[in-house]
C-alpha cells in the first residue's frame, strides 16, 4: 500500500512513513488509490469479533507491519482499556440503534482510536534512530485521548493545544491534571480553528527546521493521521456484525448511518468502510450551529467567512473540517491539482466551491442536516423521557438529525436499520445534560449552581489558578456538582475516571498566543533529546 498527498501525486510514502509524518509536506492529507474495495468479506462477519475484524481491516491499510506485530498491539490497545467486552456495543433507541463509541478510558469515541495509534506509532519506529513530538490541536475530547494514549510511550512526547475557554469544564481538567513525563499541554487564546491552523502552520515553522536538525520530527495525532482514520472503520463494520448476529438483519441488507461531524473523520472512515464493501445506504453528517457541513452539502458551497458559534457540543465546533478534503479526493475521482485548487482557495479566500457533478456524487452516498440548540437540548430531554437513555449534546445532535432524515426517508420508503453514533458519555457535559432533562435547579435562570458551586469550592479551600478556565474565584467547576445531581436523578453509572477528577492536581497551566505556540513545542522537545547532546 502505497500513500501519497490529496494534493499531488509525485512523492509516495509507506503506511509506516504516514503514520509518522501524519500530514503531507505540501499541507494535503494522505490517501492512497488503492482502496481495499473487498476489504470488509461480509461472509467472515459471523464468526468475527471485534479485534479479529480490527486485525483484517487495519492490515489492509497497514501491509507493512507484520501480522503477528500488528495483532499484539491491537490486543495492547483494546484490551482492558474498554468498560464493555464488545469495545463499541451498539443498544437500541426506539426503533433505531445507538452505537456507544464512548467506553474508553477517557470516555470519548475517540479514543477507539487513539488507544491504537501510539501502537501504531511505535510499530513505525522500531529500528529508527529517530524520536517524535506530536502536536494536536484538540476541541475538547481529542486532547485528553491523545494524552491518555501518549502517556510515557518511549521515544515519543505530545503537546496538545486546545481554546482557552472554549472546553467543558470536565473536558478541561481531563486534559489539565494528565500525568506523565511526556506530556505537554497549552491552552491557546483563540478558537479551535486557531489552533488548528497554527498547529498545522507549525509544520512548517523554522521551529519545526530546527528540531529536525536535532533528530525530533513534529507528527500528528489529529484524526488528519491515517493511523486515527483506520482504526474507525472498524466499529462500521463491527456494528453491522452486530446487527447481524442478533438477527436484525440479513446479509448484504443496507443500513444508514448518522454521525455526529466536526473534522469530518469519523463519518469518513464510514465512507471508507463504504467502499471496502460494508452494505452501508447513506451517511447522514450531523452537524450543531456551526452547520458549514450541511450548507456545503446542500449547496456545494464551503464558505468558512461566519461567524463561529459556541454550542453545547464543543467538540462539533469547527468551521475547517479537514477531512473534507480525502473525500473531495476520493470522489473526484484523484483530482488532485482540483483539491490543491479548492485547499488553496479556502486558504485565500475562505471559500471554495464544487461542480454540480461532484455535488451530486457526493450527494448519492451522504445525506446532511444540523440541530440548533433548542432542538438539541429538546431531543436529551426526549431521549430521557420516551426511552429511558441519557445523551451527551453531540449524539443528541445525530439523534435530532436522524429523526428528521427518518421523516424526509419515509416518503421515499425507505426502512433501512438507522444507527446513530454515540460519541461520548453524557457525563462528560453534565451540566446541559442535567439542565435539557430537568431544568435549572430550584428555577432559577442565569448560572443557578454557581452559588452551590462556590460553597463547594470553597470547601476544598482551592485558590485561584492560573490558566485555570473557570472564571469562578475559588469555585469548584460546575461539572461535578451537574455530575452528581445528574447521577441522583438517573442512576446512570458514572464513569471513575471522570468522578476522580476532582481529586487530581492541576499540572498544565499555560495560556499562550497563537505566536507563542511553535516555541512552546520547541521548548518541549528537550524531554526526548538525549542527554548529553551538544546542540
Ligand atoms: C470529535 C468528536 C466528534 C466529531 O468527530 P469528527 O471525527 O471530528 O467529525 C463528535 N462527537 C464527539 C463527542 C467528539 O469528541
Amino acid at each position: 500500500m502505497r500513500y501519497h498527498s490529496t494534493r499531488a501525486k509525485e512523492d509516495f510514502y509507506s503506511p509506516k512513513e504516514a503514520v509518522l509524518k501524519g500530514l503531507c509536506d505540501d499541507g494535503g492529507l494522505f490517501v492512497t488509490d488503492e482502496l481495499p474495495e473487498d476489504g470488509i468479506d461480509l461472509g467472515e462477519l459471523f464468526k468475527t469479533d471485534y479485534k479479529s475484524l480490527a486485525l483484517d481491516i487495519m492490515g489492509r491499510f497497514f501491509d507493512d507491519i507484520p501480522r503477528e506485530e500488528l495483532k499484539k498491539a491491537i490486543s495492547e490497545a483494546y484490551d482492558g482499556k474498554f468498560m464493555s467486552s464488545l469495545v463499541t456495543p451498539l443498544t437500541e433507541i426506539g426503533d433505531d440503534w445507538l452505537l456507544e463509541l464512548y467506553h474508553g478510558p477517557t470516555q470519548a469515541f475517540k479514543d477507539v482510536a487513539l488507544c491504537m495509534l501510539p501502537k501504531l506509532m511505535s510499530l513505525a519506529l522500531k529500528d529508527r534512530d529517530e524520536r517524535i513530538m506530536i502536536v494536536t490541536a484538540t476541541s475538547g475530547d481529542t486532547g485528553k485521548a491523545a494524552l491518555s494514549g501518549f502517556q510515557d510511550a518511549e521515544h515519543i512526547a505530545i503537546t496538545v493545544f486546545y481554546p482557552h475557554q472554549g472546553v467543558s469544564d470536565i473536558q478541561y481538567l481531563q486534559m489539565a491534571t494528565q500525568e506523565g513525563s511526556n506530556v505537554f499541554v497549552g491552552a491557546v487564546k483563540g478558537n479551535f480553528d486557531d489552533c488548528q491552523t497554527e498547529v498545522k502552520e507549525i509544520f512548517s515553522s523554522k521551529e519545526a527546521e530546527k528540531l529536525l536538525s536535532e533528530g525530533v520530527h513534529l507528527s500528528s495525532a489529529n484524526s488528519i493521521n491515517i493511523g486515527r482514520l483506520v482504526p474507525q472503520i472498524v466499529y462500521y463494520a463491527d456494528a453491522y456484525r452486530q446487527l447481524l448476529m442478533r438477527g436484525e438483519i440479513e446479509l448484504h441488507d443496507k443500513v444508514d448511518f448518522c454521525v455526529p461531524t466536526g473534522n469530518f473523520g469519523d463519518v469518513l472512515a464510514g465512507y471508507l468502510a463504504k467502499r471496502m464493501g460494508l452494505p452501508i445506504g447513506k451517511l447522514i453528517v450531523a452537524s450543531n450551529d456551526n452547520k458549514i457541513l450541511t450548507d456545503f452539502l446542500s449547496t456545494g458551497v464551503y464558505d468558512k467567512r461566519r461567524e463561529f458559534k459556541k454550542t453545547i457540543s464543543p467538540s462539533m465546533d469547527i468551521l475547517v473540517s479537514s477531512n473534507l478534503e480525502r473525500l473531495l479526493y476520493y470522489e473526484s475521482g484523484g483530482d488532485a491539482e482540483l483539491v490543491a485548487r479548492l485547499m488553496s482557495d479556502l486558504k485565500e479566500k475562505g471559500v471554495f466551491e464544487i461542480d454540480k457533478e461532484l455535488l451530486a456524487r457526493i450527494r448519492e452516498i451522504f445525506d446532511c442536516g444540523y440541530a440548533d440548540e433548542a432542538e438539541a437540548r429538546r431531543t436529551i430531554r426526549e431521549a430521557y423521557g420516551s426511552y429511558d437513555r441519557v445523551i451527551d449534546p453531540h449524539t443528541a445532535v445525530a439523534l435530532c438529525v436522524a429523526e428528521k432524515y427518518k421523516k424526509k426517508r419515509a416518503k421515499e420508503g425507505n426502512v433501512r436499520p438507522l444507527i446513530v453514533l454515540s460519541t461520548a458519555s453524557p457525563y462528560k457535559f453534565a451540566r446541559d445534560v442535567y439542565e435539557s432533562i430537568f431544568g435549572a435547579p430550584r428555577g432559577e435562570s442565569d448560572s443557578p449552581s454557581d452559588e452551590e458551586a462556590r460553597k463547594a469550592g470553597a470547601a476544598s479551600g482551592e485558590g485561584t489558578l492560573e490558566g485555570r478556565q473557570e472564571t469562578k474565584e475559588g469555585g469548584e467547576p460546575d461539572g461535578f456538582y451537574y455530575m452528581e445531581m445528574l447521577y441522583q436523578r438517573t442512576k446512570e453509572p458514572i464513569p471513575k475516571p471522570l468522578s476522580e477528577l476532582r481529586k487530581k492536581e492541576i499540572r498544565h497551566k499555560a495560556v499562550l498566543r497563537r505566536d507563542e505556540m511553535a516555541g512552546f513545542v520547541y521548548d518541549n522537545a528537550k524531554v526526548l533529546k538525549p542527554e548529553g547532546r551538544n546542540s
